[in-house]
């Protein structure tokens, strides 16, 4: 027992390989899979962060769509390397991926850094037991202490979810309604983050039982978004 855990211990903070594709490497990342990296790029909606032709406050993609946040937004597209170093995040919680990728990263997309307070979208209990962290909480202690805001872990979820993947837009919607809670209230303008975004259908659930415990506003933030 005693070496698998020392070394799984220092895999947390010390990959030694590329989490994009294996090989050795001096950086979480290889030059290659550096370069590699799927941005979202510019220009994006402003409301939901998808790719656009032009700026727009709303786009094809959203505008027929409730959102409980106010704007949504993605450094890197959810496929190839980005997928990758989402999987690094998800399994094996890599911290310095944390903080030489994934928080510059998602900071460069961050035009306003004042929020009150950064949440973490939660997982269920029984989920974190098993995993023994919560990749979203990774993700935002890393941009909190670059922020200097303050992490609360106000959500919980009060109701098991199925897995997402197979369902549709509409289907995660109802999936995750009501799935959450708030345990302590909010003010002000809140940032909530995760790692990936899909539909916005976990995101906004957040959201909105951010604003009934009493926030103003919640902009949604994560590493990767589907395109
Ligand atoms: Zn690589
Ligand atoms: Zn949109």
């Amino acid at each position: 027992m005693y070496e698998p855990y020392l070394s799984a211990l220092a895999d947390l903070f010390y990959p030694e390989r590329c989490v994009g594709c294996e090989r050795r490497a001096s950086d979480v990342l290889c030059r290659t899979c550096f370069e590699a990296l799927p941005g979202v790029g510019s220009p994006v909606c402003r409301r939901c962060g998808l790719p656009t032709a032009f700026a727009t406050f709303v786009c094809e993609g959203c505008k027929n769509v409730d959102f409980g946040f106010e704007s949504a937004k993605a450094p890197l597209k959810y496929e190839g390397v980005g997928k990758k170093i989402v999987h690094a995040l998800k399994y094996r919680g890599y911290k310095r991926v944390v903080e030489r990728l994934a928080t510059p990263l998602m900071l460069q997309v961050l035009d306003d850094g004042r929020f009150d307070a950064i949440v973490p979208v939660p997982l269920h209990r029984l989920r974190l037991r098993k995993r023994g962290f919560n990749q979203a909480e990774l993700l935002a202690r890393g941009v909190a202490e670059k922020i200097k805001a303050t992490v609360s872990d106000t959500l919980e979820v009060v109701r098991s979810t199925r897995d997402q993947v197979e369902l549709s837009a509409a289907q995660r919607r109802a999936n995750v309604a009501g799935a959450y809670t708030a345990t302590v209230p909010l003010r002000g303008r809140i940032l909530l983050i995760d790692d990936v975004f899909t539909t916005g259908a976990t995101m906004s659930a957040c959201a909105g039982t951010l604003v009934r415990a009493g926030a103003e506003e919640v902009h949604a933030l994560s590493l990767c978004r589907t395109v």
